[in-house]
């Protein structure tokens, strides 16, 4: 922002203020592709906005394939199909088969529940090369109940299983809050027995459907102390047999997270209808336009080039107490969204900080809701959500 002035100390910013952030920032290696927000579950976690994109909005076939080609073009060589559930869109075979004819590594990240044997065999021959499957707990009971969709569970173990009859990789995807964190044990044993390479024990973060729904899922400290001894013997344990990546809640931590590696660095996505976000919660963040690929600008140019996402990126927007923060180039003041979301400013220090003077405050909220009653869910839907009836139908 040109009325930031940058400490002579601040080397990058210096540097983003002087030279194009093209020459600082390299297209990513791997990219998101949220091909549709249509999904038959409603995870009250969603990682979506909760203004979801329409079927109606959605990018065409022919204008998919061109990102595909545009995106393998300029050097990016994973891409991760995800959404909504990517397998509601009719044309997935197809546009798995021509990421792998231009040369991508393709990643489909699903809730598998929507997926038939002959379909996931389909997209294998079309060169699918990995396969991410979610799960809500370990058994159909709490399971369906956290997606709102009966049947699922089951369903997500038939195609884990069919996943690596294929012979394709699987990772594990286990969200986890205070209503499933303590079937953890069982989870991780769960993907060792489905055959998983990898598990993500992803504690929920906490922006879009996720906010709403904060005092049903926010874990208690006890929860957590125990998840992270359980997680770290397990790893020991299961070394070079499952890999488990986890991700602990903001509001437990001092410090933030380096969200997205910071903001406009190493990752973008594209929506539904198209955007290039920093982030998949980045629409949430008001006041901020976002370049489309249905625009005249090439995505290159977009990630390069577009106020959006040089807007948070690098130090020199910062306000105190992050500007003058040792920490600054190593965090990059955590989460834009979730500063935004719990502050109204974007360009504030991420209230996860211990240095933030909201920290406080939020942190003994979200440990007074983990201690509360609260239960029921909203559901994610394209209504604005659905509170969950009182005997949890
Ligand atoms: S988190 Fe749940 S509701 Fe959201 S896209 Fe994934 S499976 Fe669907
Ligand atoms: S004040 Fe800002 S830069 Fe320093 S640790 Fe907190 S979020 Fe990171």
């Amino acid at each position: 922002m040109s009325d930031v002035t940058i400490p002579p100390s601040d080397s990058l910013a210096v540097l983003e203020k002087q030279r194009s952030t093209a020459e600082t920032f390299g297209i990513p290696l791997a990219v998101l592709l949220e091909i549709t927000h249509r999904c038959p579950l409603q995870c009250p976690y969603c990682s979506n906005p909760v203004e979801l994109d329409r079927s109606g909005k959605e990018l065409t076939t022919d204008e998919w394939k061109k990102v595909l080609s545009e995106l393998a073009e300029i050097g990016v060589l994973q891409v991760h199909f995800s959404g909504g559930e990517p397998t509601a869109r009719k044309d997935l075979v197809e546009l798995v088969k021509h990421a792998s004819d231009a040369g991508l590594y393709t990643n489909l990240i699903t809730s598998a529940v929507l997926l038939t044997r002959e379909k996931l065999s389909d997209l294998a021959d079309a060169g699918l090369c990995h396969v991410q499957i979610s799960f809500q707990g370990i058994e159909e009971g709490l399971a369906d109940r956290v997606a709102g969709y009966k049947g699922g569970h089951r369903k997500k173990l038939d195609v884990a299983k069919w996943t690596r009859e294929l012979d394709l990789p699987l990772t594990v995807n286990a969200v986890m809050h205070r209503q499933n964190l303590h079937q953890l044990p069982e989870v991780i044993q769960m993907a060792l027995d489905l055959d998983a390479d990898r598990l993500e024990v992803a504690n929920v973060q906490y922006y879009g459907w996720a906010l709403k729904n904060r005092a049903a899922l926010m874990p208690t400290v006890a929860q957590l102390e125990e998840c992270t001894a359980i997680v770290e013997e397990a790893r020991e344990r299961l070394k070079g047999r499952l890999t488990i990546d986890y991700v602990v809640p903001d509001y437990y931590a001092l410090r933030p997270k380096k969200c997205m590696g910071g903001w406009g660095r190493q990752f973008f996505n594209i929506s539904p209808a198209g955007k290039v976000l920093p982030c998949h919660a980045a629409e949430s963040i008001t006041g901020l336009d976002f370049e489309s690929v249905r625009s005249n600008h090439s995505i290159a140019w977009i990630w390069q080039n577009s106020e959006a996402f040089n807007r948070y990126r690098g130090t020199g927007w910062m306000k105190e107490p992050c500007r003058t923060c040792e920490f600054r180039e190593i965090d990059f003041g955590g989460c834009r969204c979730q500063a935004f979301a719990l502050t109204g400013d974007a360009a504030n220090t991420d209230p996860a900080c211990a240095l933030s003077p909201l920290h406080e405050t939020i942190f003994k909220q979200a440990e007074a809701e983990a201690e509360g009653e609260t239960s029921r869910f909203v559901y994610r839907n394209f209504a604005g959500g659905t509170l969950e009836s009182e005997n949890g139908t």
